[in-house]
């Protein structure tokens, strides 16, 4: 037993079962910059990061549009406006002092009809609100100097925004966390989170450390505190330490087009539409790579798995799991038409050029492949509402008052992920004594 976590080193108790002072469960990208900034306030302590695939940044984090969002969105003072606008600034001097590669590429939100250009000045107002640097409203003039294919009538130009690999990001993150003394363990499911067994809760180590985690191969390591930044599984991560299972999480996947090499002129920096308020995505966008490809999308249609990345992909527990919650079923009501149409533009690819037509009249069918696809950890409330902000949280009891989880981290949290370490460390200080 154990042999996974034998090489870890770290401090073992007399019954031969590894401690530490903080596990922290789930390497993505939220859970390898807050292990790492942990780490870097605390070296003297011992954490040990558990993640259930074998690779790091497996999902959400390598599975994203690479932006460097700007912070132009979100509702002035929430989490999200204020720590994207800090994260980007972050991820920029992270990426220089690493040497990573990243692109400050630009970003243009497009206006095509009159009627979009009032919610095209009040997202001006809003950013500018939210303190994002550098925004400006440009004419169809100035549009087609930054983008010679682009048509549009009035754009926000936010020349701040880039483009990174977040996978990469996230990665350099766990390398920071490893060098500094933190041990990462792979291929290990975290299915329990509770108090240690009676029989040994009086033991030094016991009482030191009362909280076991346990993974589904039946390892075992004892911790003072744990952290869960568990992406699609956040809501599972929160119920089996006994906390609340809402927000509850539901799968989004977003399939993305490819445009094929001969057409990469036609795109320069990120194109974006004016998002529609009813709806809880930003819409199908134009996004140059670092790679040098140029991904269309992506859309956002249920999944009916989490982390199911094909159209096919079937979960049992997963799609019953979606279907018999209620605030899914009341989402679905609400938004039918809409959905359907996502669908629809899921399987027929032509009617997705449609809509990118209208930003690049250019652009036709025959010059775009089916892409890669992503999939969203959506948290919803039993009404049907989208939770739209961050959310950390713990529980009561034993076991949760020695529990943070981050409930809901979608995007922009790969560019936020510097500014939510600093967060959700300062959280761990202020509730957990280190
Ligand atoms: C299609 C798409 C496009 C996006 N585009 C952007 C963008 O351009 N810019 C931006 O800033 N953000 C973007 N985002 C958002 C961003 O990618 C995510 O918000 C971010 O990656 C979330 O990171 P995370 O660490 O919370 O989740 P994840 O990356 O999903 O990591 C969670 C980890 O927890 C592990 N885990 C889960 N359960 C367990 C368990 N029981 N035991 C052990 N490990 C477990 C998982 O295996 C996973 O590795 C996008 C997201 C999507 C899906």
């Amino acid at each position: 037993m154990l042999n996974y976590v034998k090489s870890c080193g770290g401090v073992w108790t007399s019954f031969g079962i590894l401690t530490c002072d903080v596990a922290v469960v789930g390497a993505g990208i939220v859970g390898l910059a807050t292990a790492r900034e942990l780490i870097l306030r605390h070296p003297s302590l011992n954490f040990i990061l558990l993640e259930k695939e074998k690779e790091l940044a497996a999902h959400q984090s390598g599975h994203n549009s690479g932006v460097i969002h700007s912070g132009i969105y979100y509702t002035p003072g929430s989490l999200k406006a204020r720590l994207c606008v800090r994260g980007a600034t972050l991820a920029y001097e992270y990426c220089e002092k690493k040497g990573l590669p990243y692109k400050r590429c630009g970003k243009l939100i497009v206006a095509v009809e009159q009627e979009e250009i009032p919610r095209l000045k009040a997202l001006y107002e809003r950013g500018m609100q939210n303190n994002v640097r550098d925004l400006s409203i440009i004419d169809g003039k100035e549009i087609r100097e930054r983008e010679p294919y682009c048509r549009g009538i009035m754009a926000l130009d936010s020349p701040y925004t880039g483009i990174v690999d977040w996978r990469m990001v996230a990665l350099r993150y766990g390398e920071d966390f490893e060098e500094a003394g933190g041990k990462v363990v792979t291929e290990s499911e975290v299915d329990d989170i509770s108090m240690v067994k009676e029989s040994s809760a009086g033991s030094t180590e016991g009482m030191k450390y009362p909280i076991a985690v346990k993974d589904k191969k039946g390892n075992e390591i004892w911790c003072r505190y744990v952290l869960t930044c568990g992406g699609l599984y956040s809501d599972r991560l929160s119920q089996i330490s006994g906390c609340s299972r809402e927000p509850r999480i539901v799968p989004f996947r977003g399939d993305y087009l490819v445009l094929k090499p001969e057409k990469h002129y036609l795109v320069k920096g990120n194109i974006y539409p004016v998002p529609d308020p009813r709806f809880p995505f930003l819409g199908v966008h134009f996004t140059p790579r670092m790679d040098g490809s140029v991904w269309l999308g992506p859309n956002a249609v249920l999944a009916f798995k989490r982390e199911g990345y094909k159209v096919y992909d079937f979960n049992a527990r997963d799609f019953a799991d979606a279907l018999s919650f209620r605030g899914l079923q009341k989402l679905v009501m609400r938004n039918i038409t809409y959905g359907i149409g996502e669908m629809y533009r899921g399987v027929f690819i032509g009617a997705q050029v449609k809509i990118l037509q209208k930003y690049i009249p250019e652009l036709s069918l025959s010059d775009v492949l089916r892409g890669p696809a992503g999939v969203r950890a959506q948290a919803l409330d039993r009404d049907g509402n989208l939770v739209d902000d961050f959310v950390f949280d713990g529980g009561v009891g034993d076991v949760g008052s020695r529990v943070l989880h981050v409930r809901n981290a979608p995007s922009p949290a790969a560019t936020s992920s510097l500014a939510i370490a600093e967060m959700v460390a300062d959280e761990v200080e202020s509730r957990f004594s280190l």
